[in-house]
């Protein structure tokens, strides 16, 4: 084909309608800037993308070797080993008091990846998937992926659905309403769901014949008092009509290894199942090894994370909110703050981008936008970095803040 050939008219226009994720986006420019400051002696504190600073434990290392060495290398069941399967099912009766069978389970690439196969398997074009505001950057786009049109809805106070604002999408839309997604401990916020608030949100769906897709792959990770409740475990109708996704990602330092997983009712699942066999084969199967011993074996690394990054929470709110110009409300949970920085939008940073992009190239300090967010007065930062790193960027955003006054 010639050279100047427009290939955009080419392309389905599922993909030109989708968005870069923000978070993959500002890693390569962070790479990018990073490597040149490197050779000035100098780097970028990456408050970026949320993955644990952590190493992967060692026995969950040794069994992803082990796996090797047996020659544990072939194709699987598209949605994971038995070993696997048993190992979520002992998790989800041991940690939420969810009660399953192997039917009611997939294994997939990540979180991610099983999220995507569940918005296939549940959305046709023009269905309708409630999203609350502020969401993960990629809820809306695997949505959009599956010519869904996601209905964003409105925080509280707490930065926890807006009941309210719930209802009158519902009475506008209808039908059309397929899922609503929960995540709690939410990203980017932080904010963790009570059992009074689950209750309500269930009580909402299951009167509206509304699935519930309930991302909790930062559950683990919860401080103070606050208490991780998963919504399916509230009585069998809520069970029968929820997904509960989660993932060895966040809870053992595995970003990399690419292991997720959804329990739901046994009919969902085979219909899943379809897609993981036509689009994924099997995840990594070295990987499910290492989920397996992950679930199973010694927890004890998880609390030291948690315990860490309780302390770096405490220390990042108590800095954020002594600049002048933010507002930082405590975050519950997960490893994000998310401080309110309109106060600073004037002349050149007119907003959360423009905020983001000053700070990293004048502070070099990367931090996501709360635009991508779905809420532009604020930046989304992760603590998922060392306390050194923490203190470092925390003098910078200080001193940057400072600058813009
Ligand atoms: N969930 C993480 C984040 O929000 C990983 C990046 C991504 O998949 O978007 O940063």
């Amino acid at each position: 084909m010639n050279e100047k050939i427009k290939f955009e008219k080419y392309l389905s226009e599922r993909v030109l309608k989708l968005e870069e994720s923000p978070t993959f986006a500002l890693e390569k420019k962070v790479d990018a800037l990073d490597s040149q400051l490197k050779e000035k002696g100098s780097y970028v504190v990456r408050f970026g993308i949320g993955q644990p600073d952590f190493n992967t434990p060692a026995n969950i290392k040794d069994a992803a070797k082990q796996a090797i060495d047996e020659n544990k290398t072939k194709y699987t069941a598209s949605t994971g080993i038995k070993e696997l399967k048993e190992a979520i099912l002992d998790k989800f009766l041991r940690d939420n008091g969810l009660e399953y069978t192997t039917s009611n389970i997939v294994a997939g690439n990540g979180g991610k990846q099983v999220l995507d196969a569940i918005m296939r398997t549940f959305v046709n074009q023009g269905d309708a998937v409630l999203v609350p505001r502020p969401y993960w950057v990629s809820y809306t786009q695997q949505i959009v992926l599956s010519e869904g049109i996601p209905l964003e809805i409105d925080f509280n106070e707490n930065l926890k659905i807006d009941m309210a604002h719930l209802r009158s999408l519902i009475k506008e839309h209808g039908r059309k309403i397929k899922l609503l997604i929960l995540n709690s401990p939410g990203n980017p916020t932080g904010a963790v769901y009570n059992i009074e608030e689950l209750r309500e949100v269930a009580q909402v769906c299951l009167e509206n014949d509304i699935f519930i897709i309930s991302d909790e792959v930062y559950e683990k990770f919860i401080f103070g008092n606050s208490r991780h409740i998963s919504i399916a475990s509230l009585g069998k109708d809520i069970k029968d009509i929820t997904l509960t996704v989660n993932a060895v990602s966040k809870t053992y330092a595995m970003t990399g290894w690419r292991i997720g997983y959804v329990a739901a009712h046994a009919d969902i699942i085979a219909q899943m199942t379809k897609i993981q066999d036509q689009s994924m084969s099997n995840p990594c199967t070295p990987a499910q090894w290492a989920a397996v011993e992950a679930l199973n074996g010694n927890q004890d690394s998880v609390e030291k994370m948690r315990l860490e990054y309780e302390k770096r929470r405490d220390y990042i709110y108590k800095r954020l909110n002594s600049i002048k110009g933010i507002k930082c409300s405590l975050p519950e949970g997960a490893f994000y703050v998310f401080p309110d920085v309109s106060g600073f939008y004037k002349g050149n940073v007119k907003n959360s981008f423009d905020f983001s992009s000053e700070l990293l190239e004048k502070a070099y300090v990367a931090v996501v936008p709360g635009g991508a967010f779905g809420d532009d007065r604020f930046v989304r930062i992760s603590y998922a970095a060392s306390m050194d790193k923490i203190i470092e960027g925390m003098n910078r955003i200080e001193k940057f803040c400072k600058s813009l006054i």
